[in-house]
């Protein structure tokens, strides 16, 4: 392919990519105004649907802007070879190869991220603000953003470094290394999770004895489950959204509750709410999941290697001469319809597992606490009744609120 070619494909993926999220939200955003489903009446009174409902018009109208935003400043990058120009540049200045990569997507990831700071904060303190949901601190947010951006700065910095490294010695195989690479360090990261990155941000404190402890306790004697690790989240820090997850494997696997979770549920629900992710345990979906991302990144990594070192794909981004990190951010725009296919069969097993999360959870411990409690988290977090099936498709990792309940109601 001449580099002219990947260029106009280049552009036809991404300005495709665009109007299929388009479509997919117009027809999504309509679809809010359709009839309340029979199973889910009585989650909202009157006024707090019609407030639900100018909740997600006011987001769904602010990703519209911002998405509309990015996509022309892409196409603007792209048509004008600015990623060529940019790769010049960090060669001046670099003193060695190495380091221009590094720099390259150093330069890339702050831009872009300083680009999206105003919706950040426009997003958080007037959106999220209006509706009740934020109880972030300015403090807080300043201090969140600088300890992301040092933790990318290192994390990133090692990451880029290792592949460097890898591409330099091993031109042709170094994708199997670098797969290797990657799965350790996502074992690492999910087994220090809670214990290392959780407490940059959060406190975490052990659930206190009590009836609830007891509760839980109960159950997971009852199905043989050791949940000897419960821990308490103060997400109350940033929003009162809520929520529960699981994290590490085995013996070290810990259970986190956010501090808005349990004061808004009673101690039925949130052992139901346990029940399901014991659920997703017991299913084996964590470890399945994970090595079905280990798969993919192994794919990915593959194909990346056959066009890492192609000359034409640099220069249909405006570079003139070969550059590893403009192939590799070529590479992740010309991946972008794969990628989207394997989300939409990731959301498809996802949602499956979650059915059998809930079955297990009915079946083990009872319906009706499950039921209120989703209930429940969708009315606080003013969710959507009334999803488009196309949008559900294609995004959702749970089946819609209606689905799980009717599912749940089959059990039994
Ligand atoms: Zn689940």
């Amino acid at each position: 392919m001449t580099s002219e070619t990947i260029l106009y494909l280049i552009i036809g993926i991404t300005i495709f990519d665009f109007v299929f999220n388009k479509v997919l939200g117009i027809l999504n955003n309509k679809s809010r105004k359709k009839p309340i489903p029979a199973s889910l009446t009585g989650i909202y009174d009157e006024e707090k649907y019609a407030e639900s409902q100018r909740y997600q018009t006011a987001v769904f109208k602010f990703s519209a802007i911002s998405s509309t935003l990015s996509f022309f400043v892409m196409l603007a990058m792209l048509w004008f070879g600015i990623f060529g120009w940019l790769d010049a540049q960090v060669r001046a200045i670099a003193p060695v190869e190495y380091l221009s990569s590094l720099y390259f997507f150093g330069i890339l990831y702050f831009a872009s991220d300083i680009l999206g700071l105003p919706f950040d904060i426009y997003g958080t303190f007037v959106i999220e603000e209006k509706f009740g949901f934020n109880k972030t601190t300015a403090k807080t947010f300043v201090l969140d953003k600088l300890k992301g951006w040092l933790m990318t700065v290192i994390v990133g910095g090692i990451i880029v470094g290792v592949f460097i490294a890898l591409v330099a010695l091993f031109p042709q195989t170094f994708w199997i290394y670098f797969w290797i690479v990657t799965a350790v360090l996502m074992v690492f990261i999910n087994m220090f999770y809670t214990s290392l990155i959780i407490p940059l941000f959060n406190k975490l404190t052990p659930l206190g004895d009590g009836t609830l402890k007891d509760a839980i306790t109960h159950y997971s004697q009852k199905v043989g489950f050791s949940l000897n690790n419960i821990f308490v989240i103060d997400g109350s820090k940033r929003s009162s959204k809520a929520n529960a997850f699981f994290s590490g494997l085995g013996k070290k696997k810990k259970v986190v509750l956010y501090d808005t979770l349990i004061d808004q549920h009673s101690e039925e629900e949130l052992v139901a709410v346990l029940a399901h992710e014991v659920g997703h345990y017991k299913k084996k979906h964590i470890v399945w999941s994970m090595v079905l991302s280990v798969a993919q990144i192994g794919f990915m990594l593959w194909l990346l290697s056959l066009l890492i070192s192609s000359s034409e794909v640099s220069w249909a981004l405006g570079a003139n001469s070969t550059s590893m990190h403009i192939n590799v951010l070529a590479f992740g725009m010309l991946f972008s319809p794969v990628s989207t296919v394997i989300g939409i069969l990731m959301n498809l097993l996802s949602r499956k597992n979650e059915y059998e999360a809930d079955e297990y959870a009915v079946r083990t411990y009872d319906r009706k606490p499950l039921i209120s409690a989703l209930k429940k988290l969708t009315a606080t977090n003013l969710g959507n009744l009334t999803p488009h099936p196309a949008y559900v498709f294609v995004n959702y990792s749970h089946p819609s609120l209606q689905q799980r309940i009717e599912a749940m109601e089959k059990v039994a």
